[in-house]
């Protein structure tokens, strides 16, 4: 299965792409951790990608689309792959497209994870990421069992510095300007789907399932 969550930042295509991954045993494959991960091991990348990531702004196209393109072509993604986060223009829409068609092959889903800007400014303010494993929370909706210590880990939530709310507002206009016309690029290839993302977290999750008849 070939997937692709869309949204805006804060909907939830982190939090039910890994459980889709899961269920559907394919890789999870989530461009903003991989900035992270290259940000924290002091990459040439990760230096690049930071000066865009901490104004809110997109990294730029070129530093992105071969990565993608790399890594989708890697074994592990034989059976299919998840894409969360990527693509975020319709450049890299394209460049998706044809790094497929090249080898016979097509998206199959584009799930779009809908929540008004309104819910995305308390999700963020909440989301709270473990500095150690990446994993992410929520404090009202996801809580950890004990505060400020991640569960899987051990390590400790910090809030991200693009959650804080002057950066959110920016990656909302970033959202609406750029990613959201790619709602109608996949509705025209005709793979969209869209989800209500304000319902609770297992209820989304059930509604993807449907979707995707698993
Ligand atoms: P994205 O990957 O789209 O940026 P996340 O999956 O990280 O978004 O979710 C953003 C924040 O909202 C996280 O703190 C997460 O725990 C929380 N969250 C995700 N889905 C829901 C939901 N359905 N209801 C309430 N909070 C949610
Ligand atoms: P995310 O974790 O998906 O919210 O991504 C965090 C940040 O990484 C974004 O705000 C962008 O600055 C950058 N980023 C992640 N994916 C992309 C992408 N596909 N294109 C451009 N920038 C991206």
């Amino acid at each position: 299965m070939k997937i692709i969550m869309l949204g805006a930042p804060g909907a939830g295509k982190g939090t039910q792409a890994k459980k889709i991954a899961e269920v559907c045993k394919i890789p999870h494959i989530s461009t903003g951790d991989i900035f992270r991960a290259n940000i924290k091991n002091g990459t040439e990348l990760g230096a690049k990608a930071k000066t865009y990531m901490d104004k809110g702004l997109l990294v730029p196209d070129e530093l992105v689309c071969d990565l993608v393109v790399d890594r989708i072509q890697q074994d592990d993604c034989k059976n299919g792959f998840i894409l969360d986060g990527f693509p975020r223009t319709i450049p890299q829409a394209e460049a998706l497209k044809a790094a497929l068609t090249a080898i016979e092959e097509k998206m199959e889903y584009a799930i779009d994870i809908d929540v008004p800007d309104e819910n995305i400014i308390n999700r963020m303010a909440g989301r709270r990421a473990c500095v150690g494993c990446g994993a992410t929370y929520h404090v009202e909706f996801n809580p950890t069992k004990v505060e400020g210590v991640c569960d899987v880990c051990g390590d400790k939530l910090i809030l991200r510095d693009d959650d804080k709310p002057e950066t959110v507002k920016r990656r909302l206009d970033v959202y609406h300007e750029q990613t959201q016309p790619l709602i109608d690029f996949y509705k025209k290839e005709g793979i969209l789907v869209t989800v209500d993302g304000t319902q609770s977290m297992d209820k989304v999750f059930e509604d993807i399932l449907k979707v995707l008849g698993v």
